[in-house]
Formats: C-alpha cells, structure tokens, sequence
C-alpha cells in the first residue's frame, strides 16, 4: 500500500491537485498522469482556455463532475463536455487540441470540476493514428453493489465493460454511496488505486483526505469503507512493461521520440487543431 499526495497546480486559470506522476509512484497500471480540476468558482467571464497543444504516446480520459468544458482536436472532433460523459483522445504518433469553456456557459457563474487522466499507449501501440471518442453518460455501465452504484467509465471491471477503445487492459470506475459499504476491489485488476471526490472513505481505517490516493500493487488486498454520500474513482490495470518516458505532454518508450516531439512542435510539424467554430 503506497499514498500518494498531490500537488497544488494550474493549468491557465483553472487550479488543479496533480496526482500523478509522483515521484514514487509514476503510474498506476498504464495510468500515468491524474489531475483533478477544480472544484473551481467562476464568476461571469471566467473560464478555462486551454489553447491548442500537443500530446504523443497516450490517451487523455477526461470526466467531469460539473460543469464541463468544449474539446476541440487535430482529427477535427468538436465535442461539448458534460458531466457523466467519457471522452477518449488517443494521440499516438501526434495531435494536438485545445479546452475551452464555451461562450454561452461563460456568461454565467459556474462551478467546475473534473478529471483528466492520461494512459500510455503499449509500446507495440504507442504510434498509432489519432482518433477521438466520446461516450454520454447513458451509454456507460453501471453495477451495484448493495448501496453502491459503480459506473464503469473505461474498460473493463466488476463484470461489465465500458465502450471505449481502450488498448490495454485497464479500469476506471466512478463509485457513488447512497449508504455505508465496504467495497473490495479485486486484485484480478491488477494495479489498483482509489481516488476520493467527495465525503468520506476509507482504507484499513484512515479517511482518505481530498487530494490522497492509495495504490494497491498487484498482490496487495484493497477494500474501500465507504460513508453514505462518499465518491470515489477507482484506476488501474495491468502493469506497463516496462519504464516509460513522460515529459510536458508526451509520453514515450524511447527518449529520442520525446526529443523528436520537442523539435517537431518547435518546427510546427504537430497537424494543426480548427478553432474556426469558436467566438469566445
Ligand atoms: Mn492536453
């Protein structure tokens, strides 16, 4: 068992608790990176603006609890970001998008909150084609367990199977508590980490605070003591073979394909995302 505190961080204007990668703990399954954004005020006028940027080796996971945000990309998706729904980018070989609140929902003054994981792609896929998903919240799974409701956001977990195109195994499960249960997660998974959103959880009798994660190595029991009211994410996988390379926003096997992203970016070779929709 291994706890993993994040870090105060921002992306633009938007504050952030970066999870992952931890200096000890550089990944959970293929999970690499774990931000949660927010929960954030904004008063009318304020917003997230991502601008467009790119990313190599690895899917980015993006769900949101409230508020949402737009997702633009270089395979030419424009997609609105609502809580409850599952969008997949994978990169491969090279693409770049932006995030930006849109123009009508920034007249108003909004809560947002989220998370954005990113997952390595293996290596016999990190160089595939770009593409992008998107899943609403209706055609996700769910389980429950007692008083649990277990949506299964990304691959595969407690018998049920998530839509997304995931390229190894993994799972990413939001867990909601409408009364107190304790939740065993399987180490069939693998790697496994919970991560808590909102009331209260616990592992072996310690509240998991806000920004904490717990990892569950794969020969390691994990249960969850779970308050009525209390969320949690639960993550992971199948262990990456072997160590990967992250820097900014790439994700790589080798360290000469991060320094060709770097002089490709620089050279502006990444294909180009089409903000032309956007009047914010
Ligand atoms: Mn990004």
């Amino acid at each position: 068992m291994q706890l993993v505190t994040a870090r105060a961080a921002s992306i633009g204007s938007l504050p952030v608790r970066r999870v992952l990668p931890f200096r000890e703990r550089r990944a959970v399954g293929p999970f690499v990176f774990l931000d949660e954004m927010g929960p954030v005020d904004f008063e009318p006028g304020g917003g997230i603006d991502v601008p467009p940027h790119p990313h190599i080796g690895l899917s980015t996971l993006t769900y949101m609890l409230e508020g949402g945000l737009h997702h633009r990309d270089s395979t030419g998706a424009s997609q609105s970001i609502d809580p409850g729904a599952v969008n997949w980018m994978t990169a491969g070989h090279g693409c770049t998008h932006s995030e930006r609140t849109e123009p009508e929902k920034r007249a108003r003054a909004r809560t947002v909150h989220g998370v954005q994981a990113w997952v390595a792609l293996p290596p016999e896929k990190a160089g595939i084609d770009p593409s992008f998903e998107h899943h609403p919240e209706a055609s996700l799974p769910f389980v429950e367990i007692g008083p649990l409701t277990l949506r299964i956001l990304a691959g595969e977990a407690f018998g049920e199977r998530a839509p997304v195109t995931v390229h190894s195994p993994l799972h990413y499960v939001d867990v909601e508590a409408s009364g107190d249960q304790l939740l065993e997660v399987p180490m069939e998974l693998g790697e496994r980490a919970v991560y808590p959103l909102a009331g209260e959880s616990r592992v072996g009798g310690s509240l998991l605070e806000p920004g904490t994660l717990v990892y569950a190595a794969p020969d390691e029991a994990l249960e969850v003591e779970l308050e009525a009211g209390a969320r949690c994410l639960l993550l992971g996988g199948a262990p990456l073979p072997r160590p990967h390379f992250i820097h900014w926003n790439y994700v790589a096997w080798t360290e000469e394909e991060i320094e060709a992203a770097k002089r490709r970016w620089a050279d502006g070779g990444f294909p180009e995302t089409d903000e032309s929709d956007f009047d914010g």
